[in-house]
């Protein structure tokens, strides 16, 4: 084995339901302005133009069910999304072929620091520090394909502190897991161990310590973040 000069850096896992196994991370990407809704409230048209991506480190997911306030910023955005654990991978998939290449799939959040994302619209700069900070995306447990199949439908929601902020269905996607997974391939080498956030439905809105953010979607159960 080849000595290292310094400790190896830890690879990211994640639980599974039903099994002690653990699920490596890769990489993580997420898609921009997936549902209508939430495309028009933050100004764009709901128009189906092409996918767009961005992505968030391997360790920004956290199991841990608690969300560290970030520094630098005063207005920090919950977005409830379904996330994509691929077994495999590669380039030019087709979307009739996309689907095998799925472990399964867990609730997650693409937290949001909004007011320094706006300013880096303004500028052209990249999305950066508003998306890819320290545990910026809490994640549920993995439910396996062999468990649940392929969710395309069913309700996705999130509650601050039991009240309603975020409600779609999974079936509003302006584009489906199969056609992201085949986008992305065409710019990107997909391979086991990424993670793909699809997007998030109409009503994001600010937290504040102490608030307590609870995402469900359904057939994928439901986890409970506290903003710490
Ligand atoms: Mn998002």
């Amino acid at each position: 084995m080849t000595a290292l000069v310094i400790e190896a850096p830890e690879v990211v896992t994640l639980e599974i339901v039903g099994t002690r196994e653990r699920f490596p991370v890769r990489r993580v990407y997420c898609v921009g302005r997936n549902y209508a809704a939430h495309a028009v409230e933050m100004g764009h048209a709901p128009d189906r133009e092409p996918p767009f991506f961005f992505q968030k480190n391997s360790n920004n997911l956290d199991g841990s069910g608690e969300f560290p306030y970030p520094p630098h910023s005063l207005d920090v955005h919950h977005e409830v999304e379904m996330a994509v654990m691929l077994r495999s991978g590669g380039t030019g998939i087709k979307v009739d072929e996309s689907l095998r290449h799925i472990f399964g799939y867990a609730i997650g959040l693409d937290m949001t620091r909004r007011d320094l994302q706006a300013e880096q619209k303004s500028m052209g700069r990249p999305w950066e520090i508003s998306k890819a900070f320290e545990r910026s995306a809490p994640v549920g447990p993995i439910h396996t394909v062999a468990e649940i199949g392929h969710p395309n439908a069913g309700l996705i929601e999130l509650k601050v502190n039991g009240k309603d902020r975020q409600a779609g269905d999974l079936k509003q996607m302006i584009w489906k897991v199969p056609e992201m997974i085949a986008n992305l391939s065409n710019y990107f080498e997909l391979a086991a161990g990424d993670v793909i956030l699809t997007g998030t439905p109409a009503g994001v809105g600010p937290v504040v310590k102490g608030d307590v953010m609870t995402a469900s979607i359904e057939g994928l159960g439901e986890i409970s973040v506290k903003v710490i």
